[in-house]
């Protein structure tokens, strides 16, 4: 077992990425907090994980929000002792978030509030946690169009995930001799429900596979593949880096035939 007797702490992990991160991560040992807003989804990521012969409790918070946060943190320590792996991985895609020009001032502040406060205070809190239990690995979901101008305009979106590159190498740095790893992970573009209902035409859909040399969306299980071996001891000597999983996408120019 590859994370086993670990505590994981999972933001969103009430559906996509952090779901099946969550039942993952349970299968390879781990007790799992599962954190989200939705109760419904992270209650039902509970009893999947639970149904498997995992360990997992719910956690509602809200990653914008400071008190929700400490509170996060707090419950993994009372539910299971320590923590010993953070995946900041709430994140939203706006409906409205757009170009420059039509973005309002509104979904910014939301998007920026969540995708990359978010992970400040998951870190803020988590990592004295983290460092309470001798160390330790975050992961923050980041993105590909953090690289790349994405060809479907999501300004607030790509700024949030520049945010969040850029914090996770600060973080790495600061945080390297207290035995913390901290990575960030690059999705592609993915088969979940916070994608597909942003790209809600055949069209979009398929302008955005024009870029991936795959020629496919990923699912959420590539991912939480990904974080697994970040979450893991596997990864010892890997900190302040950016695990890019996305068909190929960040290194073509063109797309072959
Ligand atoms: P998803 O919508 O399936 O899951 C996101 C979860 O986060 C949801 O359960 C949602 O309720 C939760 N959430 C939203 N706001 C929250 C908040 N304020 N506090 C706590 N939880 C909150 O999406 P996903 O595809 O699994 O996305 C997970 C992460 O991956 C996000 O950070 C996203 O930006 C990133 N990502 C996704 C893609 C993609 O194509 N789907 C690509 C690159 C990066």
């Amino acid at each position: 077992m590859r994370l086993k007797d670990k505590v994981a702490l999972i933001t969103g992990a009430g559906s996509g990425i952090g779901r099946q991160a969550a039942l993952l991560f349970s299968r390879e040992g781990a007790a799992v907090l599962v954190v989200d807003v939705n109760d419904a989804g992270g209650n039902e990521t509970v009893a999947m994980v639970k149904q498997a012969g995992g360990r997992a409790a719910y956690c509602h918070a809200d990653v914008s929000k400071a008190g929700d946060c400490q509170g996060m943190v707090a419950a993994a320590e009372k539910n299971f002792g320590r923590l010993n792996v953070l995946f900041n991985n709430a994140g939203i895609m706006h409906a409205k978030d757009d170009d420059a020009i039509s973005t309002d001032e509104a979904v910014w502040d939301l998007t920026l509030d969540i995708n990359a406060k978010g992970v400040f205070l998951g870190c803020k809190y988590g990592i004295p946690a983290l460092r309470r239990a001798g160390g330790g690995s975050v992961i923050n979901t980041a993105s590909f169009v953090a690289r790349l101008g994405a060809a479907t305009p999501q300004i607030a979106y790509t700024a949030s995930k520049g945010a969040v590159l850029a914090m996770t190498r600060e973080l790495a740095v600061i945080h390297a001799r207290q035995n913390i790893r901290v990575n960030a992970l690059s999705p592609g573009p993915l088969k979940t429900e916070l994608l597909m209902s942003f790209l809600d035409t055949e069209a979009k859909k398929q302008r955005r596979l024009v870029h991936v040399p795959m020629g496919r969306f990923g699912e959420a299980e590539e991912i939480a593949r990904a974080a697994l071996f970040l979450a893991s001891d596997e990864s010892s000597y890997i900190t302040g880096t950016e695990f890019l999983v996305d068909g190929g996408l960040t290194a073509a120019y063109v797309t072959p035939e």
